[in-house]
């Protein structure tokens, strides 16, 4: 690749507690306190989680997607507000803008989550630490907000070294460090390596990244299909993966799983309705439209149906999502079967118009 002459360098940048740095940028009286932001804990509707968190409500023990109750029991001297996914989607659209101007290539994953390719503008790491050191201080100065960033060979490396240091970090991984970096780190570390793959190759005796990397690619193949070589490649901190501006994405879905496959439709329907509010979170956080509603209805034994809905125009009301769901569950009212899972998800997406005009 030409004006290329330095290694591969890629930046992951974290920003740290979003949802409550956001709230306290707004309300500067929150700085210092334990915050939560998440269902009413006094309240008692939907299902009532924390959302996210400030650092001081961390040290009590509270934890994003934590039931609200158990926060308030660890942490009653907390403030608790609710989410305000206008306000966040308007920071994440001006910080995710700050942050491009600092990348020759920009792929943003999240609301709060950006990679950034800085291998033509930086010749060595150690120009790009001064560089990322140049991206905190100009969010900060222009968002009031810090970041926490990784500095990397690769993006899966650069993830996990965003997370090391938080909140304001700023760790490096050069390509020489990347066995020392990768060897003593749990297998869960990997992005992409969820509950089920960990406890699969702990029963297998592999705890560490490190004893990751000796089991041989073939071998990996053979217990996990395809990811078996792409998991091979991480451990190994081989990753070719390109940074890539994202197309829009495609759809948002959420799904519970029943602990004990359910009979009672009451309970079920609890569920849809808090699937309905969390999936129209993510829809409000992303500030985007839908024009599609589908349902998913696993029941015992695995027979799984999916039935959706389109509306005549895009929309962001919770209402229509509700009547949706509500609407496409009715098929299975009846039915006598257990349920063991239930999903809901929006698709046919299209940003709200703010973050449209920007674009454009
Ligand atoms: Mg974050």
């Amino acid at each position: 690749m030409s004006g290329i002459t330095g290694p591969r360098i890629i930046l992951h940048c974290d920003l740290d507690a979003f949802y409550p740095s956001c709230e306290i940028k707004r309300n500067p009286s929150f700085a210092g306190k334990p915050l939560i932001v998440g269902a009413d804990p006094k309240g008692g509707h939907g299902r009532g989680v924390v959302m996210s968190c400030s650092y001081e409500a961390r040290k009590f023990g509270v934890r994003s997607g934590m039931p609200i109750s158990q926060a308030y029991k660890l942490c009653p001297q907390g403030e608790y507000v609710r989410p305000d996914f206008e306000l966040y989607g308007e920071t994440s659209d001006r910080a995710m803008e700050v942050l491009r101007k600092f990348a020759d290539k920009f792929e943003q994953t999240s609301i709060d989550e950006a990679y950034m390719d800085v291998s033509v503008r930086c010749k060595s790491f150690d120009e790009a630490i001064d560089h990322a050191r140049k991206v905190k201080a100009e969010l900060k100065t222009a968002e009031g907000l810090t970041v926490s960033v990784g500095v990397a060979p690769n993006k899966s490396i650069a993830k996990m070294a965003s997370d090391m240091n938080k909140p304001d970090g700023l760790t490096t991984v050069k390509p020489e460090e990347v066995r020392t970096f990768l060897e003593p780190l749990s297998v869960n570390k990997i992005s992409g390596v969820g509950k089920k793959t960990t406890e699969f190759l702990q029963e297998q005796g592999i705890q560490t990244i490190g004893q990751l990397s000796q089991i041989p690619a073939k071998k990996l193949t053979d217990w996990l299909g395809k990811g078996g070589v792409w998991l091979w490649g991480i451990a190994n901190g081989i990753e070719e993966a390109p940074v890539e501006e994202r197309g829009l994405r495609k759809s948002i879905s959420v799904e519970q799983t029943f602990e004990r496959d359910v009979q009672n439709k009451q309970v079920v329907l609890e569920a849809l309705e808090s699937l309905v509010q969390e999936v129209h979170e993510r829809l409000l956080a992303e500030r985007l439209r839908f024009r599609t509603v589908s349902i998913k209805v696993r029941f015992e034994g695995f027979q799984t149906f999916t039935r959706e809905k389109t509306h005549t125009g895009y929309v962001d009301d919770q209402d229509v999502v509700r009547e949706y769901v509500h609407h496409l569950f009715r098929e299975f009212e009846k039915d006598r079967r257990r349920i063991r899972l239930v999903g809901a998800k929006l698709s046919d997406l299209k940003p709200a118009e703010g973050k449209q005009a920007r674009l454009g």
